[in-house]
Parts: C-alpha cells; structure tokens; sequence
C-alpha cells in the first residue's frame, strides 16, 4: 500500500516499491550475495595509510583517471574505454539514464537482476521482457528474435544470472548484438567465479557495454564501487548525465589500493568456488532439495515448501537467505549466498530441520 505523502511523487514511480533485500541481524547471513570474509589484511592497511594522506578539504579527480586507468590494464583496455562508480547499480543508472528514458525500450529476460527493471521504470524507459523457462539458459537465435522484433535500445543480459546462477554463452552476446544497432549491456557482477566474460569480445564490438562490480569477488560490497569496460565513445556519452565529482576520493582511494592488492583481494574466489561445489554436493544428499547449477558466489534451490513459508522458517533459527519464490518459474525457490564453510554448514542442518519439521506437518 502507497502511504499519502505531503507532496505525491511522479505518477509513474507510485506503485513502484523501493529494493528492499531485509538487512535484519540474524547469525547466519547468506542473502546478499556478499563475501563471507573481509578484504586482505594488506589491503586494510594500505588503505587507512593512504586515507590518512588524502586532502579531503579538495574535490576529488572527477575523472578518476587512476582507478580507471588500473582496471583497464587488468583488462588490455585503455583507460578511457573503463568508467566507475558507486557500485555496478550506479553504472546501470548511468547508462538509462543516458540511453532510455521516454520512447526508449529496454529489452529484459526474466527472471534475472530486479535492479535492471527498477531503474528502467525511475528513468522512465520503457520495460519489454521475455520469460526464459528453465534451466534459464539463453538461446541465441530467441534471443536475435526477440532484439530484432522489438528494437530496444537496450538488451541487458546477465551472466552468470541472478538469481539463478545460469551462465550465458558468448553466442547470447553475440546474438544480440548482431541482430539490431542497440546497446547490449552484459552484467557481469559475478563473472570473477564462473562463465565466460564478454571480455574477451570487446574489441570486436562497439556497441557492447560490461558491467562488473567489486561487491562480490573483491569482498568491497561495503566500499561501493562497480565499473563499465566499453568503448571510449559510451564512456563519453555517459560524462552527460554523470554527476560531477560522483566518486568520492575515499572510493577512488579504495578502488586503487584493491587493484594493487588484486591478487590477494580476488584469492577468496576459488574458495568460495570449492565451496559453492562442496554446499552443492551436501544440498544434494538433503531429500526432496534440487538445486540448480550456478557459475556464481549462490545457489538456487527448489524445495516442495512454499518459499515465503520456508524463508521465514530459516530466518526464525538465524539463518537468512533469499526469497524468489514468487517470480515467474521460480516457484518454491530460494538463493542461498555461498558462504564460509561454517555458514553453509549451519545452512544445510537447519533447512533439514526445517523441511523434516514440514514434511512431518503434511503427514
Ligand atoms: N548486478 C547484479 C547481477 C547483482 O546481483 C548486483 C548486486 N546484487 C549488482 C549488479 C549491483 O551490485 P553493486 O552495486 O554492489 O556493484
């Protein structure tokens, strides 16, 4: 329900509810796809050193040619091919807000990232969507049909995809690039753990915008940072709507010392991988539990409880996951955050108590 306001917001934005993943304290929390464990000791230091140092009295680079030219070169790619903001939803933002808005169409395939929706509806862009059925893996020639008979401006494709974990093959990409003169933007927020990265095609294609974020992988949800690897001419159109001085010189701070610290920030990957395998196979021995593969730090896992009954069931005995249970193909579904060994273990002996306490109510 839409409470009265003392000044009514646009029309278009009343139904709309604002993203709200709880943040409620519970000991076990695997709901926002987070890294369990901080950033490299190293890091921290070299990081408070170097806030210690900043002249916060200035503005920041408005460019921030640093942090962009150090990512580009992790990627072969120029600095002014490479934009970065607060976070990856910022660059999402940025992009609608410079390329949809009225009589723009933006393309979606559901389910996936409620954020890509949500803000093509506050930039007032117009929504076409197409339900894949699972195991939600993109086909390319649906996916040219699809681009060709609607024309968007637009066509988000996210891979490895939230929340189901699907990788997408490069030839989805690449579809949907060949099909019509739009944008084809690939979030890649989970790349670093699984699939293959649009990377490796950017030189090719000018029209091609990817979207990669330091929330997950660099274990940096906290410190805000995402970043657009594209083609220097998007980059530039992007500076039109950007607010000036966006990033502050905190975020730049950080974005740099993690880039010199990549090694270490990213070694967690693999653990968390192993792990994502190792929860995996565990999930699989737990009765009447089917779980989708995923290239990502999550797990999508179907059980026969209805979702929103079992997410609470779990957050009742302090394990917090994530309800997707009403969206379209994923009934009775819940994403799970890979977490520290620990966690994932305590996540697998409560949802056993809980569907045994289920199943034990049906009989
Ligand atoms: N893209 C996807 C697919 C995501 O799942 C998320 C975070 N959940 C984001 C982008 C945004 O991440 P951030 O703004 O923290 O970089």
């Amino acid at each position: 329900m839409t409470e009265e306001r003392p000044v009514e917001i646009r029309d278009d934005l009343r139904a709309l509810p604002p993203y709200r993943a709880p943040q409620i304290d519970a000991a076990v929390r695997l709901n926002t796809n987070e890294s369990p464990w901080p950033p490299p000791e190293g890091l921290v230091k070299d990081l408070s050193e170097r806030v210690s140092r900043l002249g916060l009295n200035r503005y920041p680079d408005r460019e921030a040619r640093a942090l962009r030219d150090g990512l580009g070169a992790r990627f072969s790619w120029p600095g002014e091919g490479v934009w970065v903001a607060n976070g990856s939803n910022e660059i999402i933002q940025t992009l609608l807000l410079a390329f949809g808005g009225p009589g723009r169409k933006v393309l979606l395939f559901q389910p996936t990232y409620a954020m890509h929706s949500h803000i093509a509806h506050v930039t007032g862009t117009k929504i076409v969507e197409r339900t894949v059925a699972e195991p939600w893996a993109l086909d390319p020639e649906g996916v040219a049909r699809a681009v060709g008979l609607e024309e968007p401006t637009l066509t988000f494709i996210c891979s490895p995809n939230n929340p189901t974990g699907t990788a997408q093959g490069l030839d989805v990409v690449r579809a949907a690039l060949d099909a019509r003169r739009g944008l084809v933007i690939v979030d890649e927020a989970y790349a670093e753990f699984g699939g293959e990265s649009a990377a490796a095609i950017l030189g090719r294609h000018d029209r091609l915008a990817i979207v990669r974020s330091f929330s997950k992988s660099w274990r940096l949800a906290g410190a805000r940072i995402g970043y657009l690897l594209g083609h220097p001419w998007l980059v530039e159109a992007m500076q039109v709507v950007r607010l000036p001085y966006h990033l502050s010189a905190l975020t730049q701070a950080c974005g740099e010392v993690a880039v010199r610290h990549a090694g270490a920030a990213l070694s967690a990957v693999e653990e968390i991988v192993v792990e994502r395998e190792r929860l995996a196979k565990e999930l699989q021995r737990v009765r009447s539990v089917e779980i989708f593969p995923s290239a990502a730090n999550f797990l999508l896992i179907r059980t026969p409880v209805e979702g929103t009954k079992l997410w609470r069931a779990l957050a009742d005995r302090g394990v917090l996951v994530r309800d997707f249970s009403t969206l379209p193909t994923l009934e009775r579904c819940l994403r799970v955050t890979v977490g520290s060994g620990e966690q994932n273990a305590r996540f697998v002996e409560v949802l056993r108590e809980v569907l045994a306490d289920a199943a034990e109510e049906e009989r």
